[in-house]
């Protein structure tokens, strides 16, 4: 049976996914409940699990109204949970929810936050990353330092290269012009922001996006890369130092 993933936009930019799959619906985040309840209305499902990325309030905030109408399983990152919803089962890094073709694989990606967890999905070839990696981007590191960031996404670009990447946010277009200061140059990566500012202008999500594009055009993952290396002016520097750099010219730039 194929997996079915459902796009739901919330909030101002914020991404909550529904996943349809042999062993149920589960949903992945949930910034705020209306939508996610009306996208579910519409297709006459009801979730079975509900998991959780990461304790901030864009992610969570309507975890207690989804339980209390569909008493659905919460779960998520047991490194956070004094700072979550109650949990119904608090995952660590390589727990496995379901089996088989159901299989969710959960991997502790902090940096953005302490415990951020991003969920794979390997018989969809998805992973739900929310502010870990994200499209042309990485989360903010609010809690992690550099060096765990970049341990948590070269986990995540290990990943089969087939794999979609479904972030938390539509932020791709102000990533895109940063993505560009980096790499002024890089033809996959102009034509990828050519694609974004189109589907943007039409109202379409530019999530999710395949992992072999991401590391052909996304900064933050190329960090280790010879030539970003020297874009950058740190020739033969360890690959999360420069990551920091990239991480620090993000925080300070204005699109
Ligand atoms: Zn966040
Ligand atoms: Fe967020």
């Amino acid at each position: 049976m194929p997996i079915e993933i459902v796009t739901v936009p919330c909030l101002q930019d914020n991404y909550a996914y529904i996943v349809k799959g042999p062993d149920g619906v589960c949903l992945i985040d949930a910034p705020q409940a209306a939508p996610i309840i009306a996208a579910l209305a519409s297709r006459g499902w009801q979730p079975d699990s509900l998991l959780i990325t990461h304790h901030h309030n864009d992610h969570v905030a309507g975890v207690d109204e989804l339980r209390a109408l569909y008493g659905c399983q919460v779960m998520g990152p047991a490194a956070e949970q004094a700072r979550l919803p109650d949990l119904d089962r608090a995952l660590s890094d390589g727990d496995v929810i379901g089996a088989d073709d159901a299989q969710i694989v959960a991997l502790s990606v902090p940096g953005h936050t302490m415990g951020h967890m991003a969920y794979y999905f390997p018989a969809a070839a998805a992973v739900f990353t929310a502010d870990s990696l994200m499209a042309l981007g990485c989360g903010r590191l609010f809690e992690g330092t550099p060096e765990m960031m970049w341990d948590s996404l070269s986990k995540l670009a290990a990943l089969p290269g087939e794999t979609m990447v479904y972030s938390g946010h539509e932020y791709t277009a102000a990533n895109a012009k940063f993505a560009l200061t980096i790499e002024p140059d890089n033809q996959a990566l102009i034509s990828r922001a050519e694609q974004i500012d189109k589907a943007r202008s039409q109202g379409q999500a530019t999530v999710p996006c395949e992992l072999s594009l991401e590391l052909a055009t996304n900064p933050f993952l190329r960090a280790s890369n010879p030539q970003i290396k020297q874009l950058v002016g740190m020739t033969g520097a360890p690959d999360a130092q420069v990551f920091a750099e990239i991480r620090r010219r993000k925080d300070n730039f204005r699109a």
